[in-house]
């Protein structure tokens, strides 16, 4: 347990969402002073608006700062969208916090939430490749920006690739730290989608250059280079905790935690770094009462557990307040207050409180606020019963999805799935150019565009494997094991390399098929797939072989050992259902064909068959890489002969005969 008060006793006030006038800060600030804080961070830059004049750059806050009607969903409308403060404000208020005990972080947000900064300067944002059919880049039309006017996320990305982008970014750095005294300077870092920065010439040859793996590691490679300018200047920065996706960093740096990744965090401050602590469950305070109020923030532990044993480098705590549903100083005071006294107290005491003592002193805190003439949340809204508090929650719902602005909810939606996405297609090894053009026509969507008519594919791709990421998220896929959920979703480069082995180009046409694995129906578990089959309420488990196969009877048979253990844990009404096969490697034509020593033979002999097809010719699409829709066409003379059972297969189909296929249920171990 820390014995003494946080050093870090933070709130956050965003001017970007809303503008909040410099008179109505001061108030803020006057009541923060109350409540125990001594930091203010503050969040000047964002998607929706620019707010701090930079003097070498005056089009940041020209174009940046002046934003039309707003669609945040129950505040649409023109109240607060516009203003900066000059920088003769600015040190106006870092003085005033200054005698209020307040010391102010600002916080310039890199690389993302950067679409005000780049309605101003579009040179700094990505230039732009596209795929073409034989894989080729070529670059095309640039992306557009705009002061964004919705909440939620943007793939507006400042370009890491470009040198130019860092002096820029060096020269705000230089005006901000002139106008901040303190030592901390948060440069943002968090909902950062990559989708520029796959797509950008700059930021693939960067990447390339200094060996970086992935996207995530060019956004850290970004903060350390930013990072060190700012220690140059004898500066600690303050990052989201979401940059840890690309890596450890330094310990000179403070990483601010809010949402997931908790187990990163933790890494971070066993090599000796230090974190501030905003988790959206307890300190978040545009959230409805209905989710924290009062009691919550009392009860959330003085020590996450991610944070146990290093405590000395947990600065403290802070409150952010975004301002997308916020536009006056009375909303702010009711969301605020007396929640941040409650945050104050608690991260001023050495040993918790007990709730009756709590509630008593930030009573007398609020009685103070009061007095000022700001109008805090009634004591009803303190400790809510559980009935009420789900009515807050559904009340904030409802506004957050009201009808103008549901359209930008959902495309942000399919923006934040499309990175997810993006992401799951390269991890399974999707071939980037492909994965990118599938991307590609998902975005042509978003934007309203139309997509070409053939795509080899690649739509359908893109849909499947967004269900399955959002599946993987919240749905029927949640709880799957990782390395079942991985060896699933790799039947997609599988049959993307099938394709291209049958029509010389990336391409997917196996949509009819997997929909079972999107679905979370059918699973790889080791060399085999299973599918959960319901005809008519019988159920059976169906055995699949896929190409990549190994048919060794160890191999096998520990797969058939898992799957059922799998079963038995994450089905298990499913237990004990007959495995059964339906398949041409089980065709008793291919048995007479084949040595008793064969592979296919000794596979065959693990179940008993129960009927067969002997004009099934699925055989020739595993044995000659016939793609389905050339089977047709295919001539029998012209199939190669390069494996043995290709020249035996070939023979009977010349003979009149077709391989044949048959089903059976699995009776034996594999031998
Ligand atoms: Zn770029």
């Amino acid at each position: 347990m820390k014995k003494q008060a946080f050093s870090h006793r933070g709130f956050m006030l965003d001017s970007s969402r809303h503008f909040i006038p410099a008179e109505d800060l001061r108030k803020l600030i006057s009541a923060a002073r109350l409540c125990g804080m001594n930091r203010m961070h503050w969040h000047l830059t964002d998607d929706q608006g620019w707010r701090i004049e930079i003097r070498k750059y005056p089009r940041l806050t020209e174009t940046g700062a002046v934003r039309g009607r707003s669609f945040f969903g129950g505040v649409s409308g023109t109240e607060n969208n516009s203003g900066y403060y000059t920088q003769e404000e600015v040190r106006e208020i870092v003085r005033f916090a200054g005698e209020n005990g307040i010391e102010i972080i600002p916080e310039i947000e890199l690389p993302g939430h950067a679409s005000a900064m780049l309605a101003a300067f579009p040179e700094y944002g990505c230039r732009r490749i596209a795929f073409g059919e034989d894989g080729a880049e070529q670059e095309t039309e640039p992306w557009e920006y705009t002061v964004e006017r919705s909440g939620g996320i943007f793939p507006n990305l400042i370009c890491a690739g470009k040198d130019s982008t860092l002096r820029f970014v060096e020269d705000i750095l230089d005006e901000i730290t002139d106008l901040f005294p303190f030592r901390m300077v948060h440069i943002g870092g968090d909902e950062a989608l990559k989708l520029h920065w796959r797509r950008c010439p700059d930021c693939r040859r960067k990447m390339r250059e200094r060996g970086l793996n992935s996207a995530d590691e060019l956004q850290r490679d970004l903060v350390l280079q930013a990072g060190a300018y700012l220690a140059q200047k004898s500066r600690e920065t303050i990052v989201w905790n979401d940059v840890l996706d690309g890596g450890l960093l330094p310990s000179y740096f403070i990483v601010q935690q809010w949402l997931n990744g908790e187990e990163q965090t933790r890494k971070f401050m066993e090599k000796g770094g230090r974190v501030i602590c905003s988790d959206t469950r307890a300190f978040y305070l545009d959230y409805p009462y209905g989710s924290i109020d009062v009691k919550k923030i009392w009860q959330y532990p003085r020590i996450p557990a991610w944070a146990e044993g290093y405590e000395e480098q947990l600065l403290g705590t802070e409150c952010p307040l975004w301002t997308e549903r916020v536009t006056n100083l009375g909303r702010a005071s009711y969301l605020l207050f007396p929640r941040l006294a409650a945050a104050g107290l608690k991260a001023r005491q050495a040993e918790e409180l007990p709730w009756e003592d709590f509630l008593g002193q930030v009573k007398g805190i609020q009685r103070e606020i009061q007095a000022m003439g700001l109008n805090g949340a009634p004591e009803e809204c303190w400790d809510m019963p559980e009935d009420r508090a789900k009515e807050d929650r559904q009340a904030e719902h409802d506004r957050i999805f009201a009808p103008d602005a549901l359209p930008y909810e959902m495309k942000e939606r399919r923006l934040t799935l499309l990175e997810k996405t993006e992401r799951l297609m390269l991890q399974i090894g999707i071939p980037e150019s492909f994965a990118l053009r599938a991307g590609d026509r998902e975005m042509a969507e978003l934007s309203g565009k139309k997509t070409a008519g053939n795509d080899d594919g690649a739509g359908i791709l893109i849909r499947q494997l967004a269900e399955a990421a959002e599946s993987r998220e919240y749905g029927a896929w949640k709880r799957i094991p990782e390395e079942i959920w991985l060896d699933t979703m790799r039947c997609f480069p599988r049959f993307i390399a099938e394709y291209r082995r049958s029509y010389g180009r990336d391409g997917f046409d196996r949509g009819g098929w997997t929909v079972r694995q999107a679905g979370c129906r059918l699973f790889r578990i080791g060399e085999l797939e299973y599918e959960l089959l319901e005809t008519d309420g019988k159920r059976a488990v169906s055995i699949h072989i896929p190409s990549d196969t190994r048919l060794e009877a160890d191999r096998l048979n520990d797969s058939v050992r898992r799957a059922k253990d799998f079963l038995s844990e994450y089905y298990p009404e499913w237990q004990g259902v007959p495995m059964i096969c339906e398949s041409w490697l089980l065709s008793p034509a291919l048995k007479q064909m084949l040595p008793p020593e064969s592979r296919i033979r000794r596979f065959q002999d693990a179940f008993d068959l129960t009927g067969e097809d002997p004009e099934d010719c699925a055989a020739l699409e595993w044995v000659f890489y016939v793609a389905g829709g050339q089977r047709d066409s295919v001539k029998t003379e012209d199939l190669p002969e390069k494996t043995s059972l290709q020249r035996k297969m070939k023979a009977m189909l010349l003979s009149g005969k077709k391989p044949g296929s048959a089903r059976g249920t699995l009776a034996h171990a594999f031998q």
